[in-house]
C-alpha cells in the first residue's frame, strides 16, 4: 500500500504543510509562485498554504486527462464496476482519515465529518452500478428489418469546482458518478480546505484508478476561469454561493460547455400549530446549528404559523445552552467554528444587525462562543424576524437561527415561494392532507415532511430551483449519469441482398 497523506496539522497547529497539485497520478508542486492559506480553524492558526494554479498548469492538468481519456473510454463496463467497489471498500476503510483532514481544515466535528464521508460513500456505491445505470434503450424492427437503439457516451474531460462546506462529499457527488460514466476528471476544490482533495487522489491511485483519470488543480478565480473557457474540458459541475454560481454557468455556456451549477440557498422551515413541538424544537436545533450551519441544506429560518410560535421558541431556547460548541476532534463537541475569521465576523454581523433592526434577540452566540483564538461562535437565535431584515434576506451560512411568525399556513408558503433561493424546504405537521399539498405547491427542489434536512438518497438526485441551481441538472443519481454523458441514437439494417435498391425517398417507418 502507498504512504498516504498525513491529516494536516490536526493536533496542534505545528507547521505550515505544503498543499501542492495531483496531476497524471502524482504530487505536483505548483509553479505560480502564488499560494493560500489553510487554517485550523479550531486554534485560528495557519495549517497549510495550498498552490494557486496558473493557466498553463490548468492546461497541464487538462492535457493529462485528454491522454488518459484515450484508453480509460475503452475500458469494460465490468472493469470499471470492479474497480468502483475496490474504491467503495478503500474509501470506507480511511474513512476516519478523510474524516480527521476536514475537521482540521474545515473545523466541523469529527462525528459530522464521519457523516459527511458516510454520505459520499453512498455515491460511490451509486455509481458500482454503471453496467445498469448506463444501459441503452434497443427497439427491434422499427421499419421492416431495422433496429433503432440508443447509447449513452462520456463526454471527455469534465471538471468539478467545489465550495469549502462539504471538502470530500461534495467532490464525490461529481469524481463517482463522472469517472463511472467513462470521463476523466479534473476537480478544483476550495482553497479554504483543499487536503481532503489530495487523500482522495491517493485513495483512488491505491484502488487502481490509471494515472490521468483523476486530476486536483487547486486554485482561485484564475484557476477557474482557466477551467470555463479551456477548449478541453466538455462539461463543468459547480456547487458553492448563488453569484459565483450564476457566473460559472453563464461563462461556462458561453464557452460551449454544459454547466450545472449549484447555488446557495435560504432555507424554511415550517412549523404548523398541530406539530409536535418538541420534534419540531430538536429538528430545529440541529438543522439550524449543525456543522455550524454551514450547510447549504441547514434550517435558517423556521416560520412559526399561529400560537405554536411561543412554545417553540421557548423549546429552542431551552435547549441551546447544552450545544457543546469547541474543537471538533474532542469527543464531547457537537459544534465546531466557522471555516475563517471573516466568515465568523461576517456571521457575527448579521446578530448586530437583527437586533437593530428590530428582531428579538433570544440567544447570541457572541457571548457563549469558547475562548481562544479559534473561529468560534456559539448558537444565536433571533426572534420577530421580517423580511426586510438582512438577516433574513441574506444566506448567513452560520449558527443564526431566524424566527419570523405568520399567521396562517399560506401566509407561511408565500414566504418560502416569494424567496428568490429554492433549495430546500421542510414542513412539520401531523395532517397528511396539508403535507400533500405543500408538496404540491411549494417551490423548492427538496422537500422534507417532518424532516428538516432533506438531503435526498445517492439513487434520488440532489438539486434546488430558483437561484440555487442554473442549469437543468440536479447532482448525483440518475440525472448525474445524463448529465456526465450524451445520447447516440443507431438506426441499423442489415441488408438483404434480394430486396437492396436505390430510393430517394424520405425514411419511412412504416
Ligand atoms: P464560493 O462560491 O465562494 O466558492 C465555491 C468555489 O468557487 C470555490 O472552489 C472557489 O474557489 C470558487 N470561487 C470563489 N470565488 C470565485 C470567483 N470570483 N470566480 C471564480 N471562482 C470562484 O462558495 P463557498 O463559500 O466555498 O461555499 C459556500 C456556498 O456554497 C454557500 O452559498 C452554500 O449555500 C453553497 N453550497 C451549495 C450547495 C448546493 O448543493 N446547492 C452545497 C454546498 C454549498
Amino acid at each position: 500500500m502507498t504512504e498516504l497523506a498525513e491529516a494536516p496539522a490536526v493536533e496542534s497547529g505545528g507547521a505550515i504543510t505544503r498543499i501542492p497539485h495531483w496531476i497524471g497520478g502524482k504530487r505536483v508542486d505548483g509553479t505560480s509562485g502564488r499560494s493560500g492559506a489553510v487554517y485550523n480553524p479550531a486554534l485560528g492558526v495557519q495549517s497549510g498554504a495550498v498552490d494557486l494554479a496558473s493557466v498553463e498548469e490548468i492546461d497541464a492538468a487538462v492535457q493529462n486527462a485528454a491522454e488518459a481519456w484515450e484508453s480509460w473510454r475503452t475500458m469494460s463496463l465490468a472493469k470499471r464496476a470492479e474497480l468502483f467497489f475496490r474504491i467503495r471498500e478503500l474509501f470506507h476503510m480511511h474513512r476516519e482519515d478523510l474524516a480527521k483532514h476536514l475537521t482540521a481544515e474545515h473545523g466541523k466535528v469529527l462525528s459530522d465529518a464521519m457523516g459527511e464521508v458516510a454520505r459520499g460513500l453512498e455515491v460511490i456505491e451509486f455509481a458500482c452500478g454503471i453496467p445498469t445505470l448506463i444501459k441503452g434503450e434497443f427497439s427491434e424492427q422499427a421499419s421492416t428489418g431495422i433496429d433503432v437503439y440508443s447509447i449513452r457516451q462520456p463526454l471527455g474531460v469534465v471538471a468539478g469546482i467545489t465550495p469549502f462546506n462539504f471538502p470530500a462529499m461534495v467532490p464525490m457527488w461529481m469524481w463517482a458518478p463522472a469517472i463511472a460514466s467513462g470521463n476523466c476528471f479534473v476537480l478544483k476544490p476550495s482553497e479554504k480546505d483543499p487536503s481532503a482533495s489530495l487523500l482522495t487522489a491517493e485513495l483512488l491511485k491505491e484502488a487502481g484508478l490509471p494515472d490521468g483519470v483523476f486530476n486536483v488543480v487547486h486554485g482561485d478565480k484564475v484557476a477557474v476561469d482557466a477551467l470555463l473557457e479551456h477548449p478541453g474540458v466538455a462539461a463543468v459541475s459547480f456547487v458553492g454561493s448563488t453569484p459565483i454560481a450564476r457566473y460559472i454557468y453563464e461563462t461556462g455556456t458561453k464557452h460551449g460547455k454544459r454547466v450545472q451549477a449549484l447555488g446557495g440557498a435560504k432555507n424554511h422551515m415550517i412549523v404548523l400549530p398541530d406539530a409536535d413541538v418538541d420534534m419540531a424544537a430538536d429538528a430545529a436545533v440541529s438543522a439550524g446549528y449543525g456543522s455550524a450551519g454551514e450547510r447549504c441544506m441547514a434550517v435558517s429560518v423556521l416560520v412559526a404559523v399561529g400560537d405554536v410560535a411561543d412554545p417553540l421558541v421557548a423549546a429552542i431556547k431551552e435547549r441551546l445552552p447544552k450545544v457543546k460548541v469547541g474543537n471538533g476532534l474532542e469527543p464531547d463537541s457537537e459544534m465546531g467554528p466557522l471555516v475563517t475569521r471573516e466568515h465568523r465576523d461576517k456571521v457575527a454581523s448579521y446578530i448586530e444587525s437583527g437586533s437593530e433592526q428590530g428582531a428579538t434577540l433570544v440567544a447570541d452566540g457572541r457571548e457563549s462562543a469558547p475562548d481562544g483564538d479559534g473561529f468560534f461562535l456559539g448558537v444565536s437565535l433571533l426572534d420577530n424576524v421580517t423580511t426586510e431584515m438582512d438577516a433574513y434576506r441574506d444566506e448567513i451560512f452560520g449558527p443564526v437561527l431566524s424566527v419570523v411568525r405568520a399567521e396562517t399556513y399560506d401566509d407561511a408558503l408565500g414566504l418560502v415561494n416569494d424567496n428568490p433561493y429554492g433549495n430546500g424546504v421542510a414542513l412539520f405537521t401531523r395532517d397528511g392532507g396539508v403535507a400533500r399539498q405543500f408538496q404540491f405547491d411549494v417551490t423548492a427542489g427538496m422537500v422534507g415532511i417532518n424532516v428538516p434536512i432533506p438531503v435526498p438518497v445517492a439513487y434520488y438526485s440532489f438539486g434546488g430551483w430558483k437561484a440555487s441551481l442554473f442549469g437543468d441538472s440536479h447532482a448525483y443519481g440518475p440525472e448525474s449519469i445524463h448529465f456526465y454523458t450524451r445520447g447516440k441514437v443507431v438506426t441499423s439494417r442489415w441488408p438483404d441482398p434480394a430486396t437492396s435498391k436505390v430510393d430517394l425517398g424520405f425514411p419511412q417507418t412504416r
